[in-house]
């Protein structure tokens, strides 16, 4: 078995001291494999879940050439042998609609009055928008310039959205609206999903109070919890909460090994630093495969990565990714969306999506110091022209969760950034894409 301490070490950048972000993410990256298991769900059941393998079209898509308009259906020939006459004029020899084709022949004289969607007459592969088409008195003949359509025009192909044996939606995709319908198009009502990954998560700290229970000096109520919950909710996996437990060593054992036994996936919040209470470092060396990382972060330093098992061994029970969290509410929502998410994505097996960064003029100067990435959260808007700009939110302490609830975007500095000036250009992660 290689261990996660062999297996970071042969890592680019390498230091448990002061790791860059992108050796954290390229280490988890590595030790996060997909949850094998499949199963079979109706269409809307699919919702958000993870495709286990690539839909290919049985048909095509719509099956058979139609009008893109309510008009006039008839051969191209009509234009090319109109020779240099103006305007064209066809006697009209039937209707189709929608779900009620017109079967009979049509000749180079003759068009059919078509509705969108209805199935283009045979042979029929132009259609004139009514709005371009003066209808005789009579009802029975049109007329039109021969300049008002392109041969083709006004035509929906056969296959066109999705021709037959064409891979619609690919094995990793996470279906979306679009996709439910797309499948429906395809008459697919029940499809292959990943099951769902088990993430089990707890706080810790002697300090943390459960919502109803009193508050006593010096005590707060466990918000990380609820973060927790709220932010694994949004990623679509079975999130088990198992409380708070004290910082005791004997009550986190047997909580982490149970959190083991029973999800793919263990978080925990608090107790990763070098304080007195932080049991977490000792256990995890006993039966875990953990490091202990300094990440060269902000806000989130402190983080525990690795492997525990359920057994009281390493290797021995059923094995799960652990996540030992930073206790600071703010900081547990960065590591949260740094590294965590991308790794619960990848176990969920879905295809890694990067967030997206986007470029805002910086309404202040803000401290920086280069060598550490960090997450300062920030209230952007766009104006007149469409550009962005950001100003970080008042207190950027990693205690202090308000200022995530008021800020709409992570202000991103990167690892060498130095000091920014007012108007300089910074990169930000608008909540809206991620949370
Ligand atoms: P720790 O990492 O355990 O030293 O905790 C760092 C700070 O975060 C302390 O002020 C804790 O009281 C606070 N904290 C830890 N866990 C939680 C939690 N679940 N909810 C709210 N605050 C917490
Ligand atoms: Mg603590």
């Amino acid at each position: 078995m290689t261990t996660l301490n062999e297996f970071s070490r042969c890592v680019s950048q390498y230091d448990p001291h002061a790791l860059p972000v992108s050796a954290a993410q390229a280490i988890v990256r590595q030790w996060a494999a997909p949850v094998t298991a499949v199963e079979r769900v109706a269409l809307r059941d699919a919702l958000d879940r993870v495709l286990a393998a690539d839909i290919v079209s049985p048909i095509n898509v719509p099956s058979h050439d139609n009008s893109a308009m309510d008009g006039y259906a008839f051969k191209r020939e009509v234009l090319t042998e109109s020779g240099n006459a103006s305007t064209v004029e066809l006697s009209i020899v039937g209707k189709a609609l929608a779900g009620h084709p017109y079967t009979g022949q049509v000749d180079a004289t003759q068009c059919v009055r078509v509705m969108t969607g209805a199935c283009m007459p045979l042979h029929c592969d132009t259609v004139v928008p009514q709005e371009l088409a003066e209808r005789h008195a009579d009802s029975t003949t049109i007329r039109f310039a021969a300049n008002a359509v392109a041969p083709g025009a006004n035509r929906r192909l056969a296959g066109e959205d999705l021709a037959c044996g064409q891979v619609a939606l690919r094995a990793g995709r996470i279906v979306r609206a679009s996709d439910l319908g797309l499948l429906a198009s395809l008459g697919i009502g029940e499809v292959s999903v990943r099951r769902r990954l088990r993430v089990a998560f707890f706080s810790t700290g002697d300090e943390l109070r459960s919502l109803g229970e009193p508050l006593e000096p010096g005590c707060v109520y466990d918000s990380n919890r609820y973060t927790l919950f709220a932010m694994l909710r949004r990623l679509n996996v079975d999130a088990l909460d198992l409380g708070v437990v004290r910082d005791e060593p004997a009550a986190l054992e047997a909580a982490l090994r149970s959190a083991a036994a029973s999800a793919d996936v263990v978080l925990t919040s608090g107790g990763v630093s070098v304080g007195e209470a932080d049991f977490t470092k000792q256990l995890l060396q006993t039966f875990g495969d953990v490091a202990f990382w300094s990440l060269a972060m902000r806000p989130g330093r402190p983080l525990a990565f690795g492997r525990v098992w359920s057994g009281e061994r390493p290797g021995l029970g059923s094995p799960a990714l652990f996540f030992g969290l930073p206790g600071n509410p703010v900081a547990v929502m960065v590591t949260f969306y740094q590294l965590v998410r991308e790794a619960l994505l990848l176990m969920s097996g879905a295809t890694s999506q990067p967030l997206p960064l986007i470029h805002a003029a910086s309404r202040q100067a803000i401290r920086k110091r280069a060598g550490r990435t960090e997450f300062q959260r920030g209230v952007a808007t766009q104006d007149a022209q469409g550009q962005w700009h950001v100003a970080p939110t008042g207190s950027q302490s990693s205690g202090v969760l308000s200022s995530m609830s008021e800020a709409n975007c992570f202000i991103v500095l990167g690892h060498d950034q130095g000091e920014i000036d007012e108007g300089e250009r910074v990169d930000i992660m608008l909540f809206d894409s991620i949370i």
